[in-house]
């Protein structure tokens, strides 16, 4: 796989580019400020560092396309780092998804994959040097106790009794704490900074704790892990890491990265944190916890659920990577948290998919019409585009016969003015096809339902021949009877019916809000060509939607996802083109 070369026109492109400097984004002045001053080494080394603790989510994707984004624009680098310093929550099925995840987004980290456990030795190293300069020391307070003790930030904390142990008291706790002579939870590791900072993280936060747990890398060599605090800014470090981008609720954990940096950095390199606004989406849940509570209790079928945030649910559903990363440049880079909206990920697909999407006929809620002056044994093959917008991407035929489905929405047997498509007595197009006009229905004596819509169809006006001229007001698609398929179809709507799932009565918490009709089943009438289709392609059913495979589809079962409905369609627009192509929804 090589996904790297195509993408630094991509970033070029859309992140900024030469001709457009003023455009830069605030990361990216910082990093030519860097580059200017020189600093260390004018060199770009960026990280993405996911915690192997669930799948990777469209937040994630901001952080994967900026950090890999910035290092292909300035001809840097950007590691792939596995923050695994929390052995219970994390499991390799987890790594293995994060890495196909950000290659399918278009990334490659060359080799460079790391994991902050490769580091645990030289941290336990590292932290022993720092009680043997007086700035680390053993607490045996419990934890609820050492963060009432820390007070609030307006009044300093209590400093605890175990603060002053002397370094050799320390250095033979902390050995015993690592050679596992002391339960979980009964002692931890503290730096020694400032009990009345009024940055809360700087007062004495913890840098290891007991943890009698097997790691899914290291096993059972240990029982103490590093806290986030100790283990990210060193592992930076280690790496030669220069800009270390992450989301803003680490902007108050700053002070103390660069105060642990600058306890065991050697030389003038450093490391620099700079943080931006997480990616929240509106009707969507994005923490890992949550997504997880969503698989686990059945909410969804699995992390790639196609209602899921992340980036499997996304690719199971139909989204390209390509619209992915159109999104992510849409939404920007900000300082302050802000909450996009869903329709603009759904303009970003639409927009691509329409690129590259073959047309196919597909009818999901069928009523048949019989067309009373067509022969009864005769197949006309119908030849069309597979997409207008697309001439590289051929043509194929469609069969077409006396008894063929329609959508019911599109037949009214009394009609209102303003409705164009077919009524008794009125024509309409059958796209690709022929004019026809309804002459009457049958019924179910007993129900009342339509049971058939009686036609005729005018041979003149085939698509393509003179006829094909004369003028309606409305093209519909349409599949013939004895040729088509029957798939089954699964229709999306938005997990969660509130904007924000948290807005909840009182009592109920968010996942009272989950849509109960987010995912609806259906089977539908489609063209035959769809059994002979690329289970990689993404297609677009002419006036429902764009669709693809799923993954549970097989030859004999046909099964598509609807990746997102058109924009607007022909149905809504009086006076369609008639064989016009390149209208929308064509
Ligand atoms: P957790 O709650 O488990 O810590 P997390 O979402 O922070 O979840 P990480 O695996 O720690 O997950 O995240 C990896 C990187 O992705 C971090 O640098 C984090 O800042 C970034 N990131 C996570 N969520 C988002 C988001 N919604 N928008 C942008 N970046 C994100
Ligand atoms: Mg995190």
């Amino acid at each position: 796989m090589q996904p790297y070369p195509l993408l630094i026109n991509y970033y070029n492109n859309i992140m900024g580019t030469e001709e457009n400097n003023k455009a830069l984004n605030f990361i990216e002045e910082i990093i030519e400020e860097d580059l200017r001053d020189g600093k260390n080494n004018s060199r770009v080394h960026t990280r993405f560092p996911p915690e192997p603790n669930g799948y990777i989510h469209i937040g994630h994707a901001k952080a994967i396309c900026l950090s890999f984004g910035i290092a292909l624009k300035y001809n840097g680098k950007c590691n792939l780092r596995f923050d695994d310093t929390n052995p219970v929550t994390e499991d390799v099925e987890y790594v293995d998804s994060i890495r196909e995840d950000i290659h399918w987004l278009g990334f490659d980290w060359e080799g460079r994959e790391y994991y902050a456990s490769d580091y645990f030795d030289k941290l336990y190293e590292w932290a022993i040097k720092l009680i043997q300069m007086g700035k680390a020391y053993v607490d045996d307070t419990k934890a609820e106790e050492i963060s009432e003790l820390r007070g609030v930030p307006t009044q300093p904390g209590v400093e605890s009794p175990c603060r002053n142990r002397s370094v050799d008291e320390n250095l033979d706790l902390f050995q015993r704490m690592h050679n596992g002579e002391f339960p979980d939870g009964s002692r931890v590791l503290r730096a020694k900074i400032d009990m009345s900072s009024p940055n809360m993280h700087m007062r004495d936060p913890v840098l290891y704790r007991i943890k009698h747990a097997h790691h899914h890398r290291t096993g059972d060599k240990w029982c103490i892990y590093p806290m986030y605090d100790w283990a990210h800014g060193q592992s930076d470090y280690i790496e030669g890491i220069t800009h270390s981008l992450c989301t803003l609720e680490f902007e108050v954990h700053r002070p103390l990265y660069d105060w642990c940096l600058d306890q065991i950095a050697e030389g003038t390199y450093r490391p620099r944190q700079i943080e931006f606004a997480r990616l929240n989406i509106d009707y969507t849940v994005m923490s890992k916890r949550r997504l997880l509570q969503l698989v686990n209790e059945r909410h969804v079928k699995g992390w790639d659920d196609p209602r899921m945030p992340t980036i499997c649910g996304l690719r199971r559903r139909g989204y390209t990577a390509e619209s992915i990363r159109n999104f992510v440049n849409a939404v920007g880079l900000a300082k302050r948290e802000n909450i996009i909206g869903y329709g603009l990920l759904e303009f970003c697909v639409r927009e691509h998919l329409n690129k590259i999407a073959l047309r196919r006929m597909v009818v999901l809620n069928p009523v048949k019409v019989i067309l009373e002056n067509y022969p009864d044994d005769k197949t006309e093959m119908m030849a069309t585009v597979n997409n207008p917008e697309d001439p590289a991407s051929g043509t194929r035929t469609v069969p077409f016969s006396k008894e063929l489905y329609i959508e019911q929405g599109d037949f009214m047997e009394e009609a209102h003015k303003k409705f164009y498509r077919l009524t008794t007595g009125n024509e309409v197009r059958l796209k690709n096809a022929y004019i026809i006009r309804c002459t009457g229905v049958a019924k179910d004596p007993v129900t009342g339902m339509i049971k058939e819509i009686r036609c005729t169809y005018d041979p003149e006006t085939r698509s393509g021949l003179t006829g094909a001229n004369r003028k309606v007001k409305a093209t519909i698609h349409w599949v013939s009877a004895k040729h088509a398929l029957d798939v089954e179809i699964r229709l999306y709507d938005r997990l969660f019916s509130k904007a924000d799932p948290d807005d909840t009565e009182e009592g109920q918490n968010w996942k009272a809000n989950l849509n109960p009709d987010s995912l609806s089943v259906i089977t539908a009438k489609a063209e035959p060509q769809l059994a002979h289709d690329n289970p990689e392609n993404k297609f677009q059913f002419l006036r429902m939607g764009y669709f693809c495979f799923d993954k549970d589809s097989s030859s004999q079962h046909l099964v598509f996802n609807r990746t997102v409905t058109l924009k607007d369609e022909w149905a809504k627009i009086s006076g369609t083109r008639d064989e016009g192509q390149g209208t929308s929804g064509a």
